[in-house]
């Protein structure tokens, strides 16, 4: 197989520690910062970091509707915390004029485990292919508060629900670029057709 390029959302968050991880699994990556890099990727990651500045900076930058049409047609996706609550259908409590993406059918609540001080490394168990376990680093994450018909859950934490799949689209509450663990990102790869 010819080598992958994935990109990664960088308009705002944690996108080198993306970029470092996915470089370390052999993919090329491709900082995604304008709409015509969607045609030239074969995955993304839309990064951690703060939802509601990362939503404004894609209308912003023009990449809003060309982002769900290229999820929508089958673009391999990883939403991590910010970027899950970027990819689902409903925020239960958006900053104001805050707008998702719509392209994963799951309600979310933003910073649902306390602030950043309440921040934790803890190991989940994991229903994807690549492992049984991921070890996860949660930081004002979100949760998943409705799981739609067709959307698969993946891990819980705390009785919650904090990483789900539909087709393509895999979404995560936690941060697992930041722990090392490779389990979401080798997915993410291997999802490529
Ligand atoms: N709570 C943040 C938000 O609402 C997400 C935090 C994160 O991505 N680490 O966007």
């Amino acid at each position: 197989m010819r080598r992958p390029t994935v990109g990664v959302l960088a308009l705002q968050g944690g996108v080198a520690e993306h970029a470092d991880m996915l470089g370390h699994l052999g993919a090329s990556v491709t900082l995604v910062r304008r709409p015509e890099q969607l045609t030239e990727v074969d995955a993304l990651v839309l990064p951690g970091g703060e939802s509601s500045t990362i939503d404004r900076l894609t209308r912003i930058f023009g990449l809003r509707d060309p982002l769900i049409e290229a999820i929508r047609n089958g673009l391999p996706t990883l939403g991590t915390c910010a970027g899950l609550i970027m990819v689902s259908t409903t925020i239960d409590d958006p900053a104001p004029g805050q707008q998702s993406l719509g392209v994963l059918d799951v309600g979310v609540s933003r910073n649902a485990f306390g602030s950043q001080v309440e921040s934790a490394e803890v190991t989940v168990k994991w229903k994807g292919s690549a492992a049984d376990s991921v070890r996860a680093a949660f930081i004002r994450a979100p949760i998943v508060t409705r799981v739609g018909p067709g959307v698969e859950t993946l891990a819980e934490h705390g009785g919650e629900v904090v990483a789900v799949r539909q087709g393509k689209i895999v979404g995560i509450s936690f941060h697992p670029e930041l722990t090392g663990d490779t389990t979401v990102h080798q997915e993410l790869i291997d999802s490529i057709d």
